[in-house]
Order: C-alpha cells, then sequence, then structure tokens
C-alpha cells in the first residue's frame, strides 16, 4: 500500500529541491541571542550574529524569565497533563489572562498553546453563513486557515488598500438577499512579516464604524514594543479602544517560547472558553511558560528600555544600509527588508553573509512576489552598536563578494 504513495512523495519532494524551495534548518546549540553557534545539519556549527529571530526585545535568554520559569519548574511542576476546563487551570494561567488585559486594556483573554491556534479558535464560534469576514490579502496563514474553518463569506482586500476594504464592505450588503451581512468583521495583521508594513489602522476602524463592522488585529510583529507602552500597533495608531479583538503570540518579542492570546471583548472572551475548540481540546500552557511570559510582561511595562533600544538598533541599521546604498524598503519596524530583485542574487548575498559570520534568511517567491526578492533583517533589542555595523559590513562585504 505505501509502496505507491512512496515513490509520489518522493518524486514530490525532489520537485521541491529542484525548484530550489526546499527549506534547510540550521541546527543551533546554543540559547537564542544576538550572538548563536549554528550550522548545517550534522555538521559543527559556527558562532554567528543572528539577525533573523524574532526576538525583538532580547528576552529569549533573559535571566527575570529564566529564573520565573525554574521557580515555576519547582512550585508548580513541568506540566498539567489537561486542557483548561477539565483539571488544566492553575492560579498562574489566571494571572496571565489579567496580566494581558490589563496591558493591552482589553475586558478578557484567553491563552492559547499559540497563536496559530488563537486564530484557529476565533472565527468559527463567531461567525456563520450569514455572515462577512474580511481579510488583508497578506493576513498570516494562521488567520487564513482560522477564516476558512468558519462558514462565513469570506472577502479579500488588496493588501492595506483602504478603497479595496471599502469597495468589500459595500459588497457584503449584498449578502442575505440583500439585507446584508448580520456581522462583518474586518481582519487583519498589525504588522505585515515580510515587508514590516503596518496595518493602516485609523482608516480601517474609520471604515469599520462607517459599516458597522468588528475589527480583529493580530499583532503578533507588535506586541511588547509598538506603541508608546508597547501595547502594539492599535496604540501606534492612538486607535486601541476601537479594536474589538486582538490576538497575538508570546512566541515572539514576549520570551519567544510559545503561546498565544485572543483579548478583548469580554462576551466574546466567554464564549470562547465554552466554544473555542483549541482551547476545549488542546493542552493548557506549561507553567513555566505562564511564569517566564508573566515576567516578560513585568519587563515590559516596567521599562521602556528595551523598546528604545530596540528601535535605536533599526534606525542605525536602516541608516547605515542606506548611506552604503542598498535599497531598504521604507518604515519604522525593525523588519528591514533588504531589496535585491533577484532570488538567486538574494541567496547567494545570505549564504556571503553566513559565511562572514551573519546570518540572515532570503525570500523569494512565492513568499513574497515575483522580482521582489530580499533578505529580511530583524533587528533585536539584544544587539550592540557593533553587531549593527557587523551586519551592515557583511552586507557590503557579500555585496561585493557577489558581484565579482
Ligand atoms: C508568528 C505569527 C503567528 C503564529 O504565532 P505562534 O504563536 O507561533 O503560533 C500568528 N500570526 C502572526 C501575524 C504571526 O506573525
Amino acid at each position: 500500500m505505501y509502496t505507491d504513495l512512496k515513490d509520489q512523495l518522493t518524486a514530490e519532494l525532489a520537485q521541491i529541491q529542484e525548484a530550489g524551495t526546499f527549506k534547510h534548518e540550521r541546527v543551533i546549540s546554543t540559547p537564542q541571542s544576538n550572538r548563536i553557534t549554528a550550522g548545517p545539519l550534522g555538521r559543527d556549527g559556527a558562532e554567528v550574529l543572528n539577525f533573523c529571530a524574532n526576538n525583538y526585545l532580547g528576552l529569549a535568554d533573559h535571566p527575570d524569565l529564566l529564573a520565573a520559569a525554574k521557580q515555576a519548574l519547582d512550585e508548580r511542576g513541568f506540566g498539567m497533563a489537561s486542557v483548561r476546563f477539565i483539571c488544566g487551570t492553575q492560579d498562574l494561567h489566571l494571572e496571565l489572562e489579567k496580566k494581558v488585559s490589563a496591558f493591552l486594556s482589553t475586558e478578557d483573554t484567553i491563552l492559547f498553546s499559540s497563536c496559530f491556534d488563537a486564530n484557529g479558535a476565533v472565527f468559527a464560534p463567531l461567525f456563520g453563513p450569514k455572515d462577512a469576514i474580511i481579510s488583508d490579502a497578506l493576513n498570516h496563514a494562521s488567520l487564513i486557515d482560522g477564516i476558512r474553518l468558519s462558514k462565513a463569506v469570506r472577502y479579500r482586500y488588496r493588501n492595506a488598500d483602504l478603497e479595496d476594504l471599502r469597495a468589500q464592505l459595500e459588497s457584503t450588503r449584498a449578502q442575505n438577499d440583500g439585507a446584508g451581512a448580520r456581522r462583518t468583521i474586518i481582519v487583519t495583521d498589525g504588522v505585515f512579516s515580510m515587508d514590516g508594513y503596518l496595518a493602516p489602522l485609523d482608516g480601517i476602524c474609520d471604515l469599520a464604524d462607517e459599516f458597522g463592522a468588528l475589527v480583529l488585529v493580530d499583532d503578533s510583529h507588535a506586541v511588547g514594543f509598538m506603541g508608546a507602552t508597547g501595547a502594539g500597533t492599535p496604540e501606534h495608531f492612538g486607535v486601541s479602544d476601537r479594536i474589538d479583538l486582538y490576538t497575538g503570540t508570546f512566541g515572539k518579542a514576549l520570551g519567544g517560547a510559545s503561546g498565544g492570546y485572543v483579548s478583548g471583548r469580554g462576551e466574546i472572551v466567554a464564549l470562547l472558553r465554552q466554544t473555542g475548540r483549541p482551547y476545549l481540546f488542546s493542552n493548557s500552557l506549561a507553567p513555566s511558560i505562564v511564569a517566564a511570559t508573566l515576567a516578560a510582561l513585568d519587563l515590559v511595562a516596567g521599562s521602556a528600555d528595551l523598546r528604545a533600544a530596540l528601535f535605536r538598533n533599526a534606525e542605525l541599521f536602516r541608516r547605515r544600509m542606506t548611506e552604503e546604498g542598498f535599497e531598504l524598503l521604507e518604515g519604522e519596524h525593525a523588519i528591514v527588508p533588504v531589496m535585491f530583485g533577484d532570488a538567486a542574487l538574494a541567496g547567494r548575498i545570505a549564504d556571503a553573509m553566513l559565511e562572514r559570520g551573519v546570518f540572515v534568511t532570503a525570500f523569494s517567491y512565492p513568499v513574497v512576489p515575483r522580482g521582489k526578492a530580499r533578505i529580511r533583517v530583524q533587528l533585536s533589542a539584544a544587539h550592540t552598536e557593533e553587531d549593527v555595523e557587523a551586519a551592515v559590513q557583511a552586507f557590503v562585504a557579500s555585496r561585493a563578494a557577489v558581484q565579482n
């Protein structure tokens, strides 16, 4: 039985190899940090500067998080061996839900094992065939999948395009024999991860008001560092009180382990506790992760230093790369795309960078549009100014090496 399938899969894998899109994982043998030891599978790693983690605030190996995790291991054990509603809720889970709500200024929060699960949980219980979900074309895969799990009518608007969003909102009026959609929600990433662009949340909220729609923002690439207190892109745009639902991850700026949440309107969160399938049928977050995430939120809420360091590094990198004649996508986010256009060129530059001790990743079609291949650099508060300059110098040297 398996023989035929084995041949088919072997051919499929070979096709991926031939297309040049086969993903090889680098194996890291140190904590995640600005400097890591990493190498190809089966070979010794070398120390490299890391510019491709989502470790925006440098908390992945922060001593406060490690201490909190260790204490939780001692006092609350390793695992819960249960989902939340059976016997998997510790006081720590409730404390983290409260703390996220306070941090985002929302009514309530529900935890998930990941933001992928949060996005998988949030749509199906709220939106059915009479409803409309309007989604940005560049939204994260987990939003796309979560929306698919609902029976709502789906609409898609061009990335960050308010004109097209308006057109989609208008077309929801044809639903239910011209009575219009019963419930309408606009769904967007706060930050688009391939470009570092922010969603135009002020304009989105204006349209939501005009059309009586809800707004959901997945702020995974912003929570903890965008906005004056780190509450994310809605805070950055001054529209926090107009956002009905946030989703987000603890797996990026807030320690980088795992876990996600839906935060926002109290009744919605209450309903998700009763009917959200990844909440009902997947294990509770481990106590050590919950405790360390609480420590991460304390650090973030207690000081603006980490955010300031992150944006200093991002500004420095953008300025120096521009001086050296590289083409960047403009912006303010710590995701800085260095544009090369040609996929093979971007790949060769990334390889040359690694030989020079700087770990970055090239992205090309189909992850980004054809002809828009790039190296996506991600800055961290953990980088020093010297690290940033070393990355710039590696780009300069790699460009020269590849062009010769
Ligand atoms: C990273 C990311 C996720 C996934 O988060 P996990 O907690 O790792 O599942 C979801 N949405 C967006 C926008 C992301 O950037």
